[in-house]
């Protein structure tokens, strides 16, 4: 490989950046797109609603839109190192276009396990262009991760869910990313929750931070489900889930558990939100700061904004709220709440421009 001039001007993606805090075998040679280092970006409208200070980690702002590009890199490397040839995931979508990147840079055979017509038509461009085979299955994700599940125990795949602990070993790196930034752990964190592989790994990430002593606390764990799907906080699976929200479109959450384990140690909750707080949010959200999410990934502000109705207080605290994935994987569902796109056409004259946008 050649070796550029000035390596440490960037970013190295999540593993060689915290190689010694990660639980991987230390000669596991990176399969990276430079994932992780996303911004943690101050949301001037929720720090002025709550008196707060809110901050956005971005993780659309990952080689694949999403953080689950975080977990992939772990995954993907592990697999190799241990020989595998083909690896398999069952996917709401964003596992599947991380997955299919990764494995085409290790020059890994993809398979993905979706749901039939519930795939965002981002995400599926992004697994059918980094080469996956991909099987539809009439089902749900639940239905997905369970065949996913069995196929790697009977056939040479390896499962590269997050049920793979090696996925969480990754994904708890945001949680060092944002100490690192902000000097301490926050005092609250909230987030979408779907399989709950990211709570359990962000709590992975601040407990490790602490027990070094590289924070002084650790966070309250809020996560938010869409309220057709949400097992966590009415503590029953969901058989049929249903949200427009689709990569929180998770029944049976594989990391149930953990995420529990998550919410008692730190003193938190889980919470519904309805599709309808999930979308409006997702549109306050990017007329108001600029950040644009897929609409799973603004349960999270949902959250803070259902909470603060409800009178919770956040004044005077710290708090940061993960936002999964990029708004382009779904614009199908993002305009849906909008008409005619763009009702207003002028000649190519200047005045007749001004006249239309009441500036004349
Ligand atoms: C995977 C995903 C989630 C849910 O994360 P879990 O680890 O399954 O709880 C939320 N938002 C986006 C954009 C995702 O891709």
């Amino acid at each position: 490989m050649i070796t550029p001039a000035n390596p440490s001007r960037q970013w190295r993606g999540v593993i060689e950046e915290y190689r010694d805090l990660l639980d991987l075998p230390p000669d596991t040679a990176a399969v990276t797109l430079r994932e992780g280092g996303t911004p943690l970006v101050h949301s001037h409208w929720l720090s002025g609603l709550s008196g707060a200070e809110v901050w956005l980690k971005v993780e659309g702002d990952n080689p694949t839109c999403s953080f689950k590009d975080r977990g992939m890199t772990t995954a993907i490397s592990l697999a190799v190192h241990e020989g595998a040839k083909a690896v398999v995931c069952a996917s709401t979508g964003n596992t599947s276009a991380s997955m299919a990147a990764y494995a085409a840079r290790a020059g890994l055979t993809p398979l993905v396990l979706v749901p039939e017509g519930k795939i965002a038509a981002g995400k599926m461009a992004q697994a059918i262009l980094h080469g996956a085979q991909i099987i539809m299955v009439r089902g749900n994700f639940d239905h997905c991760l369970t065949m996913a599940k069995e196929l790697s125990w009977s056939y040479p795949v390896a499962l590269v869910n997050s049920v793979n602990p090696a996925r969480l070993e990754g994904q708890k790196t945001a949680a060092f990313e944002i100490v690192d930034f902000l000097g301490d752990a926050p005092d609250y964190h909230l987030l979408p929750v779907g399989n709950a592989g990211n709570i359990a790994a962000y709590w992975l990430g601040y407990t490790q931070y602490a027990d070094l002593g590289r924070a002084t606390k650790r966070p309250v764990m809020r996560g938010f489900q869409a309220a057709g799907a949400a097992p966590l906080v009415t503590g029953e699976p969901f058989p049929d889930p249903e949200t427009k929200a689709t990569a929180i479109r998770i029944g049976n959450p594989a990391s149930w558990k953990l995420a529990e384990a998550a919410r008692d140690e730190s003193g938190g909750r889980f919470a519904a939100v309805t599709d309808e707080q999930i979308l409006s949010a997702q549109r306050d959200l990017a007329s108001r700061d600029g950040v644009f999410v897929e609409p799973a990934s603004a349960a999270g502000i949902a959250g803070i904004l259902q909470e603060l109705a409800q009178g919770e207080s956040y004044a005077g605290r710290r708090v940061v709220i993960t936002v999964t994935g990029h708004g382009l994987k779904d614009t199908a569902t993002a305009l849906e709440a909008f008409g005619e796109l763009v009702d207003v056409v002028v000649d190519a004259d200047v005045e007749a421009a001004a006249r239309a946008a009441g500036l004349a």
